[in-house]
């Protein structure tokens, strides 16, 4: 492989990754590549999603600008007590991030909301216990009852765009 191809081709595995809100009104960039991956079935990230599951990408704080807008907070609690700071669109609603105050290092993008989602591919799935049962998981993934103690077989484990 020529070095110019060469490249072309680590480029393409590149940040920036960029998304926004349904409606328009929130545009982001993210400046480095995604620590890990995984899907949610817990009953919060069912409610958050209004829908199956949710999904978050961890990427590091520091490496997200927000490039349009200003998304508005709400603050859960969860089941273990910690703080967790949700940011969305006031407009259209649209969920954005999740801030763990667990490890201000981090914040978890709702990977639906990139604008190419099409690279996408889990590590894992956590809370397959509540789960709704229509859905089959992989074998191949890392698959956790509940919430992983430790995210670095997730993270060892996710494969980059
Ligand atoms: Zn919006
Ligand atoms: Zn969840």
């Amino acid at each position: 492989m020529s070095q110019r191809r060469k490249l072309t081709l680590e480029k393409s595995m590149n940040a920036p990754y960029s998304g926004g809100c349904q409606c328009g009104q929130i545009r982001y960039e993210i400046q480095a590549e995604p620590l890990t991956l995984y899907v949610c079935h817990c009953n919060e990230c069912q409610k958050q999603s209004s829908s199956a599951f949710g999904m978050s990408m961890t990427v590091s704080r520091d490496a997200v600008t927000l490039t349009k807008g200003q998304p508005k907070q709400w603050k859960r609690v969860s089941d273990k007590g910690r703080e967790v700071s949700c940011w969305f669109c006031s407009n259209c609603g649209t969920r954005l991030f999740h801030n763990p105050a667990r490890n201000n290092k981090i914040t978890n993008i709702k990977p639906g909301t990139l604008d190419d989602t099409s690279w996408l591919k889990p590590a894992g799935n956590l809370w397959t216990r509540s789960a709704q049962q229509w859905l089959a998981h992989d074998k191949d993934m890392l698959n956790y009852e509940a919430q992983p103690d430790d995210f670095s077989q997730l993270i060892e484990r996710f494969q980059p765009k």
